[in-house]
């Protein structure tokens, strides 16, 4: 006979209900159904009997919709002609419940003993009512309370089973073929007949322990999901179906956190060398998960990841327990004997100390019982510490596949080291089939996600896009060639790029699930919060996305502030934006040593030359050990533009006002003919040289007076120009006559930084330069004769963002 357990969700509502009643009926051959409570029933008995036992009366309130949860069922599945007789049955049931808290509120007392009383009737409920709806149907059903059949001791909450008795009883109980048995999960009695419950979780157990006593051919599991999935689908979105896994696979990934499949329920099973199947009761013909002895191998190295969310970490630590045999079995026999579960042990080689894992609720218990327990120990100096860490979460990997592929253990390091996941504890068990790690809390989602990517997604890898700054030129142009290049990129390099946040002047919005590019403007518009900034980035941090990367393509000043904060939360940053690396020398090396120590990339190509390849030229010389003497640049595109294009017979201020005209300036030309721009860009290359260097230490010698600095608006600049004409048309005339141009040259030489305006002549290498051309000549101890030059056009939107994008692509192997 097969065994068919449906859990809470497979129950919890009238359309569910129907699902069950269709995947029993369309079994040919007689079959044992074991039902849970109605989804979310157990936990409000929990609920109202600790209400009670306070005397709170609150508890009517939620025993009334409990009711009427269980009435609205009825009402729904059951003709109304018929309904009586299991509204009074039912109805009696709640009576008994109220009669129990009743009493409960008397004594202001719940022991073990009454709350699994108190818990039955969860399942008794559900179970009854299923058995009515059935014989309703025309199926012929028969109620079994499992009281009557599963014998466990007294160990109310987690009872243990006398296979034995029980094996008989089911037996017995279930022996004829010609009808659906509808039996009550979780539940049991003692050898006194009083109330036991098998643990949370238990009914997947009352179907196993009923499988393996008739000697099924299958047992059912029947879920909310497609079976055992590679992670907790809930926490991993990527998750995905496991066909087949072995009993002590499924175990591990269960112990530790996938509640799919109560862990006890795999032993009756095992035992008898039954297949448990995990199946959808909303999706009834997926295939799921078949649980057995032979597995297919898989392709991939480890099986599955699980985690348990919230546990204490437990550390003992003293000089006196190296070398001393039986400190361990003292400390593991006093917490059997309290009957505390430990989760993970872990002890150094040293035997200097030991740690494990428990419940959060035991935690503080524990601590007692060590102290009590190991009070000589203490007193003498031999344990010198009890300690006991709180917020943690454990994720463990697990999967027969270790056994005979090295690397696992390192492949979950890495990639939790490349996310900034500080592991805190760690333990293997000498089986190969799982590594666990103890993590913070916080990092929980980032962790499991991470993990399951490098493990599982061979189908690509993902980079998680914070923008700042989309409606700017350089902004919208990135967003405009990552969609453009998605495809290519999804192709050939197996990467996604997700945008996962977008920020502007006015708006944000966050998503993990990704902002489609095609239309992020109106997502933003219409989905987006009003803008503030530090609550981005908080957001963002609590987010914890892995391989997260904050794209700054602002101008903005204030933004740069968070640069650090973004690193410490290993966030790697790419951007245009000078503002950071211009700043004071301290800040600068500041945001240099929090990306090492956090591991994470702080790029930003684009600072000078915007798509020019001069970073990292600069760092490529420097890291392989090259010296540079020199470096000679014309570093702004305007200031290029305007000297090729002054020529004699022109007004220098035409050629500005032309320059302006031409979208090549500022607002106010001053902006760039005042050469702050070109001073911050020669400081960054100065510092990236290994220079110790101020901005206030770049020499600037001024091309503009300080009239034409100092006129109200653009259009009086305009007429000091026009005044100082011959100034400049004098400037144009010496060079011309020595048969040189004019170049605006920045240069760093000797640890100084300074900028200005020169002739050079023909044999110089900025003397033919055209249009905006930016143009940057590294002198250094290997390119020492013949300077090593990058020339190209240095501004414009579509190649800054080419130099932000070719940055973030960088980062993908970086992460990877
Ligand atoms: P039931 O009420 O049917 O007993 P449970 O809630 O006890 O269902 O277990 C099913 C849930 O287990 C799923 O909804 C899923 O969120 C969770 N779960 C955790 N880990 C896994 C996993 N690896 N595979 C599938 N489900 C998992
Ligand atoms: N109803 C019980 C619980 O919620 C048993 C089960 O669902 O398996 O733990
Ligand atoms: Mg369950």
């Amino acid at each position: 006979m097969k065994v068919l357990k449906f859990g809470g969700t497979s129950v919890g509502t009238v359309d569910s209900i129907n699902q069950v009643i269709r995947i029993i009926s369309e079994n040919k051959q007689p079959v044992a159904v074991v039902y849970s409570a109605m989804g979310g029933v157990t936990n409000k008995l929990i609920e109202i009997g600790t209400l009670a036992s306070k005397g709170d009366t609150k508890y009517l309130e939620v025993l009334q919709s409990i009711e009427e949860r269980h009435f609205a069922a009825i009402r729904a599945l059951v003709d109304v002609k018929s309904q009586s007789s299991i509204i009074a049955k039912i109805k009696g049931n709640f009576n008994e419940i109220e009669d129990l808290l009743k009493g409960i509120t008397y004594i202001k007392e719940l022991s073990v003993r009454t709350m699994d009383l108190l818990l039955s009737f969860g399942e008794r409920l559900s179970s009854q009512i299923i058995t009515f709806i059935l014989n309703e149907q025309g199926i012929k059903a028969k109620y079994i309370d499992a009281r009557d059949i599963i014998k466990t001791n007294s160990n109310y909450g987690f009872a243990e089973v006398d296979f034995e008795e029980t094996n008989a009883l089911i037996n017995a109980a279930l022996a004829e073929n010609n009808q659906v048995y509808c039996i009550t999960g979780f539940i049991g009695s003692n050898k006194d007949n009083i109330t036991t419950t098998l643990g949370r979780g238990g009914s997947d157990y009352t179907a196993s322990i009923i499988g393996a006593a008739l000697g099924s051919e299958v047992i059912e599991i029947w879920t909310d999901v497609n079976g055992m999935m590679t992670a907790d689908p809930r926490k991993v979105k990527n998750a995905f179906t496991i066909p087949d896994i072995s009993y002590s696979e499924a175990m591990e990934l269960s112990h530790f956190g996938a509640k799919v499949i109560y862990p006890p329920s795999l032993v009756p099973a095992f035992l008898k060398n039954i297949p448990i199947k995990v199946l959808n009761t909303f999706e009834s013909t997926h295939a799921g998960t078949t649980i057995s002895k032979e597995i297919n191998q898989k392709g991939y190295s480890i099986t599955g990841i699980s985690s348990i969310d919230e546990i204490s970490l437990v550390n003992l630590q003293g000089n006196g327990m190296i070398g001393v045999a039986g400190v361990s079995a003292k400390l593991f026999g006093l917490l059997a004997d309290h009957k505390i579960s430990v989760i993970l042990i872990s002890q150094a080689s040293s035997e200097h100390s030991i740690c494990f894992a428990v419940d959060p609720k035991s935690a503080e218990n524990v601590r007692e019982i060590l102290e009590t327990g190991f009070k000589t120990e203490i007193l003498n100096g031999d344990i010198e510490n009890i300690s006991i860490q709180n917020n943690l979460s454990i994720i463990a990997v697990v999967g027969e596949g270790m056994k005979s592929s090295s690397g696992t253990s390192g492949k979950l390091f890495s990639v939790l080291g490349k996310n900034g996941i500080n592991v805190i504890a760690t333990a293997q068990g000498s089986s190969e089939l799982n590594i666990s790690v103890v993590i913070k809390k916080k990092d929980i989602s980032k962790a499991l996600n991470a993990i399951h990517e490098t493990f599982f997604e061979i189908d690509g890898f993902t980079l998680n896009l914070y923008l700042v700054g989309p409606s700017g030129q350089i902004g919208k142009t990135l967003l405009k060639q990552i969609a453009q290049q998605s495809g290519y990129l999804k192709k050939e390099k197996n990467l996604n790029i997700k945008l996962t946040g977008l920020a502007n002047t006015k708006k944000m919005l966050l998503d993990s699930n990704g902002i489609a590019l095609e239309n992020w403007k109106e997502n933003l518009e219409t989905a987006g919060e009003k803008i503030n900034l530090s609550e981005f980035i908080t957001d963002i941090q609590t987010l914890n996305l892995a391989n997260s990367i904050f794209v700054d393509c602002s101008a903005d000043k204030d933004i740069v502030q968070y640069y650090y904060p973004l690193l410490d939360s290993n966030i790697s940053i790419v951007t245009p934006n000078k503002v950071a690396n211009s700043g004071t020398y301290e800040e600068y090396i500041a945001l240099r040593n929090i990306a090492k120590k956090r591991n994470v990339k702080f790029l930003y190509e684009t600072n000078v030359g915007a798509g020019l390849p001069l970073i990292n030229t600069l760092q490529g010389l420097i890291n392989s050990g090259d010296r540079i003497h020199k470096i000679e640049a014309v570093l702004s595109g305007t200031l290029s533009f305007i000297f090729n294009t002054f020529a004699a017979g022109l007004k220098f201020v035409d050629v500005v006002k032309e320059a302006k005209e031409k979208g090549f300036t500022e607002p106010d030309p001053r902006d760039d003919l005042s050469g702050t721009d070109v001073a911050r860009k020669i400081l960054i290359l100065a510092r990236e040289s290994g220079i110790k260097l101020e901005f206030n230490e770049v020499e600037n010698i001024p091309l503009l007076s300080q009239d034409a600095m100092s006129a109200n608006s653009v259009d009086d600049f305009y007429a000091v120009l026009e005044k100082e004409n011959s100034k400049y048309e004098s400037l144009l005339s010496e060079a011309l006559a020595k048969g040189e141009v004019l170049r605006f040259i920045a240069s760093l030489e000797n640890g100084k930084a300074k900028l200005g305006l020169t002739s050079v002549g023909r044999s110089h290498p900025f003397y033919n330069l055209a249009g905006s051309e930016n143009i940057v000549s590294f002198t250094t101890e290997r390119y020492f004769n013949n300077p090593l030059v990058v020339k190209g056009p240095g501004a414009g939107a579509e190649v800054t963002a080419m130099g932000v994008f070719a940055d973030i692509i960088s980062l993908s192997s970086f992460l990877a």
